[in-house]
């Protein structure tokens, strides 16, 4: 059964097309015979935001259509990768040539060496990369490979930054210095998720400390680039620089997370923009281009303790697929200068009608942006630093909000701590559909009450 929608958007809302999903409802309701909650990815369930996930059948452009045969413009863009749109011609046509020649080989093959030698020129501190299948399995392993190397077993991780769902980076903590991780999940031991360290994002004398306290002992630092897994809330300045000097001044490396932002809000990626060379980086989303690929690399000196070179064990059936890498390859070489011109502008226009909507309806808010990523907090705060800052919005807002926009046909991240992606085919009439939605959900989010 559906989660019910919160009753003060249900009083409120003006819904301009039919709001019930049947079809995605059945769909639902059958997976959750089948599937935990009903999904394979948490997010996906609604459980934020309350209502019928809508189960995608198709997607073209800036565009999404759902079971019951309803087209939304998409500002999740698959949680970031789909940068170019759904179906970009030229990516689904790399993929069908690959198809033909065979799906998977368990041997090494061109593709994989095209799509490392995009990477590696890109991206200047990655010398050596090795490509994986996931986001998490890109940290888990850049993680193993900077204890390996170090031989050093502390990780010291942000409250609010997600890495996956790797267990040593499940831990969160009470606020406080250096404290050590709980695990946030059960099926997380205390021992997995003891070696974590868990700090406040931002707050460079708490990792000074951490270091004090733990001579010797910590192996890395990761953190995202620019986290996007708590809403917006981008690195203050000097903060990734001074991570940086810290690991270097404690012999410890420096993990920069890019699953998110890489290729994505530049060229080359949060590294583009900021210029901070970490010892190791971890890559997905949009290297993909729709598929699972992943990567992790950076400084040749530490990859090569990565095995078959190296003692440091790692490995997959189908890293460096061949269907997945001809789909990132071809994604990769369409993003050119114009293209995150392109993303870049949009990313702004829908920030200024979204602003210009919330501020005629009275409703309190900050946009937070990283290149051509932004979110909306629901908060009077001036900035969100932390996570706690994020929490602190009121969420209730955005689900109305949300709501609001799905009922008219604009597909939001189902959730006030994501960030929301724009893609080059995001076109006028896509931006008009938006403009169109905004008014709406502007007035939905200033009634809402808690
Ligand atoms: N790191 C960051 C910054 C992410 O945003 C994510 C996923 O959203 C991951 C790692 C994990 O990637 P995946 O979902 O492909 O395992």
């Amino acid at each position: 059964m559906p989660r019910p929608l919160p009753t003060s958007w249900q009083v409120r809302t003006q819904v301009p097309f039919p709001y019930e999903a049947p079809v995605s409802q059945k769909l639902f309701d059958r997976a959750g015979v089948v599937t935990p909650g009903g999904v394979n990815s948490p997010v996906r369930a609604f459980r934020a935001v309350g209502g019928t996930p809508r189960f995608m059948v198709s997607g073209a452009g800036p565009y999404l259509t759902d079971a019951d045969g309803r087209e939304y413009v998409d500002l999740v863009c698959s949680w970031g990768p789909m940068i170019l749109g759904h179906s970009h011609p030229e990516v689904i046509a790399s993929v069908q040539a690959a198809v033909a020649r065979g799906t998977s080989f368990g041997t090494p093959g061109e593709g994989e060496v095209a799509l490392a030698e995009e990477i590696v020129a890109r991206i200047d501190p990655v010398e050596q990369v090795r490509l994986v299948s996931s986001g998490t399995e890109a940290t888990m392993s850049a993680i193993r490979l900077a204890r390996g190397f170090t031989g050093r077993a502390k990780v010291i991780k942000f409250a609010g930054c997600y890495h996956g769902h790797v267990d040593a980076l499940l831990a969160s903590a009470g606020s406080g210095l250096a404290t050590f991780g709980l695990p946030d999940t059960p099926g997380v031991t205390g021992a997995q998720a003891g070696e974590t360290v868990v700090l406040p994002y931002n707050d460079l004398e708490a990792v000074r400390a951490a270091f004090a306290a733990h001579p010797g002992e910590i192996a890395c630092v990761i953190t995202e680039a620019s986290p996007g897994n708590m809403g917006v809330v981008p690195p203050l300045p000097g903060f990734n620089a001074g991570l940086k000097e810290l690991c270097e001044s404690n012999g410890a490396l420096f993990i920069s997370d890019e699953v998110m932002t890489g290729f994505r809000v530049s060229k080359a990626g949060w590294y583009g923009i900021d210029g901070v060379r970490p010892d190791l980086m971890t890559f997905g989303k949009v290297m993909g281009g729709g598929f699972p690929a992943a990567a992790f690399g950076g400084r040749a000196d530490v990859m090569a303790e990565l095995a078959p070179a190296g003692p440091v064990y790692q490995a997959g059936t189908l890293s460096g697929n061949p269907v997945a890498t001809a789909a990132g390859l071809a994604q990769l070489r369409l993003l050119d200068d114009a293209a995150y011109g392109t993303v870049d502008a949009v990313s702004q226009e829908v920030r200024g009608l979204v602003a210009r909507a919330l501020d005629r309806a009275g409703v309190a808010h900050r946009i937070q942006v990283a290149g051509n990523m932004f979110s909306v907090f629901f908060t009077d705060a001036d900035a969100v630093v932390d996570y706690a800052g994020a929490k602190a919005q009121e969420a209730y807002r955005f689900t109305a909000f949300f709501h609001s926009m799905l009922a008219q046909g604009v597909y939001l991240p189902p959730s006030c701590y994501e960030s929301w992606f724009v893609s080059t085919a995001h076109d006028e009439r896509a931006v008009e559909l938006i403009a169109a939605a905004l008014p709406g959900a502007a007035r939905a989010a200033a009634d809402a009450t808690e």
